[in-house]
């Protein structure tokens, strides 16, 4: 599913570098994205960690409120931040 999202991004030029769909820990998939307006997180709930993906990556965000956001704030507040 992420491998697939990943691949469409780059065939449309999205992607301009590697975004960071992988936990930089584990290596594992990590979950997401989780919104903050058009900012793209993703986390990894096996290593507590978060990590900036993109700027508008997915447009999931439009379908989302202001109170879809401080959720996934507070959400996120959970996870220890990374680059
Ligand atoms: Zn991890």
């Amino acid at each position: 599913m992420i491998e697939a999202v990943k691949a469409w991004l780059k065939r449309h030029g999205v992607l301009k570098r590697d975004a960071r769909f992988d936990c930089p820990v584990c290596c594992y998939p990590g979950e997401g994205p989780i919104n903050i307006e058009k900012a793209n997180f993703f986390v990894c709930e096996r290593c507590g960690v978060s990590w900036y993906v993109g700027w508008n990556l997915f447009s999931s965000w439009r379908k989302e409120t202001p109170a879809d956001w401080e959720r996934n704030r507070f959400f996120l507040s959970r996870f220890k931040g990374i680059e």
